[in-house]
């Protein structure tokens, strides 16, 4: 497909991106998934890549590039089947709120180690007893002189056992009323006395992220590590979230893609009956379908991916993405795994990667229900 949004320099860019997946990722990723967790090393080569935070300011050590070379890399890494490297959250999720709400000498302190990869970020939401409902967060955040004291537990967090800075949504105001407007946001330095990281969690698919639970037991956190205002956290958090779901959308689709990749090759060797199993009007039919969705998926993506870049509030059409893009990618991938038959189903071959993986989509950066309420909350409903 031909996409018109990309320069021939975004291109270039892809083209040195996918033959370094191909030579260095993809054949590591397996061990990858068994340890759960990528290799610390391999975000210092990600840095020498220039792979992390490429639009960070050249003053911090960044390339100061526009967004579509992250959208580049988060395409190449989910098409590939290698997304638990998950650069795209380092980029797309949680770079900007340090870019978009730190003050410069907070800039000064992180962002050269967010783009060498010295400095993995993380953004802790979700909490055992809060993950869609947001605004009732519990992990409170007590001033106590230049500093605040911090108590509670996060889980679900990605890139959790690695990460050296994590973005997490506290309560400042336990008062405030409504109470979204008690929530502020601090960044919270891994070594930091009082922060433990829990369990690298066992989960269903995504094998090669460190997915882990948080605890903050008395962490005694700078005042200035606090991101711009008391209280405004959530506004903040809400202002992120358009990007995070568009970046989601964008892995979705071309981990989409990828899936039908692999199964148009393996349909044209895989032989019965006497014949190709790219012979069978079902094959056709299926494989047909799927790739409309997925050229749909991106013809939406690519109207939006350029009008976020303008700068239009998407709020509406990017929740219809996350909530489409994501449930196609997981109907994409089941289908194209049923006409593997049990090959299928065993790990050696990447459409159950593909498979599992998408499933997760769905559940993270705001479930698709959630999507479907904002998107209601939008037509008037
Ligand atoms: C692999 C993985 C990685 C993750 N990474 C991170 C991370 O890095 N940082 C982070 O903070 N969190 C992360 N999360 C957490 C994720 O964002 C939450 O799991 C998600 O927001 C849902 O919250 P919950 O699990 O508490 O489910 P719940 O909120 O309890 O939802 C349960 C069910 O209720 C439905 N529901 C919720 N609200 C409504 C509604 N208004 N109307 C109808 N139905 C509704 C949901 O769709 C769901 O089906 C991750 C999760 C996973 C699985």
């Amino acid at each position: 497909m031909d996409r018109k949004i990309f320069s021939e320099e975004h291109e270039i860019f892809r083209a040195s991106v996918r033959k370094y997946i191909q030579a260095n990722i993809v054949p590591k990723y397996a061990e990858w998934e068994e340890a759960h967790c990528v290799p610390r090393e391999m975000w210092i080569e990600a840095g020498k890549q220039g792979w992390l935070c490429p639009n960070a300011e050249e003053e911090y050590g960044g390339l100061g590039v526009d967004f579509l070379y992250n959208v580049v890399l988060t395409e190449e890494m989910s098409f590939f089947g290698v997304p638990g490297f998950f650069v795209s959250l380092h980029n797309d999720v949680v770079y900007p709120y340090i870019e978009r709400f730190a003050n410069p000498e907070q800039k000064k302190r992180w962002v050269p180690g967010c783009v060498s990869g010295e400095k993995i970020l993380a953004v802790a939401m979700s909490e055992p007893d809060a993950g869609s409902d947001l605004a009732s967060l519990r992990t409170k955040a007590i001033r106590d002189g230049d500093h605040y004291v911090v108590n509670g537990s996060k889980t679900f967090i990605s890139n959790g056992q690695l990460a050296d800075l994590v973005v997490v949504a506290v309560r400042t105001d336990p008062e405030a009323q409504p109470p979204h407007r008690g929530i502020s946001l601090l960044v919270v330095e891994a070594d930091t006395p009082g922060f433990t990281r829990g369990r690298n969690l066992d989960k269903v698919g995504f094998h090669a992220q460190d997915t882990s639970e948080m605890f903050f037991d008395d962490c005694r956190v700078p005042v200035e590590n606090l991101l711009g205002v008391e209280g405004a956290g959530f506004k903040f958090l809400m202002e992120n979230l358009q990007q995070e779901r568009l970046a989601l959308a964008i892995g979705g689709a071309a981990a989409a893609a990828g899936t039908l990749a692999v199964t148009l090759d393996y349909v044209h060797e895989r032989k019965l009956f006497g014949q190709t199993l790219s012979k069978f009007q079902n094959t056709r039919f299926e494989l047909a379908e799927v790739a409309t969705k997925v050229q749909l998926a991106r013809t939406f993506l690519d109207d939006l991916i350029v009008r976020h870049i303008a700068g239009e509030s998407l709020v509406k059409e990017v929740s219809m993405a996350k909530w489409w893009v994501t449930d196609t990618q997981f109907e994409v991938a089941d289908r194209c795994l049923q006409l593997f038959g049990g090959y299928g189903y065993m790990k050696e071959y990447l459409v159950s990667r593909f498979w599992v993986d998408a499933r997760a989509q769905r559940i993270y950066g705001g479930t698709n229900e959630v999507m479907k309420e904002l998107i209601a909350r939008h037509l008037g409903l």
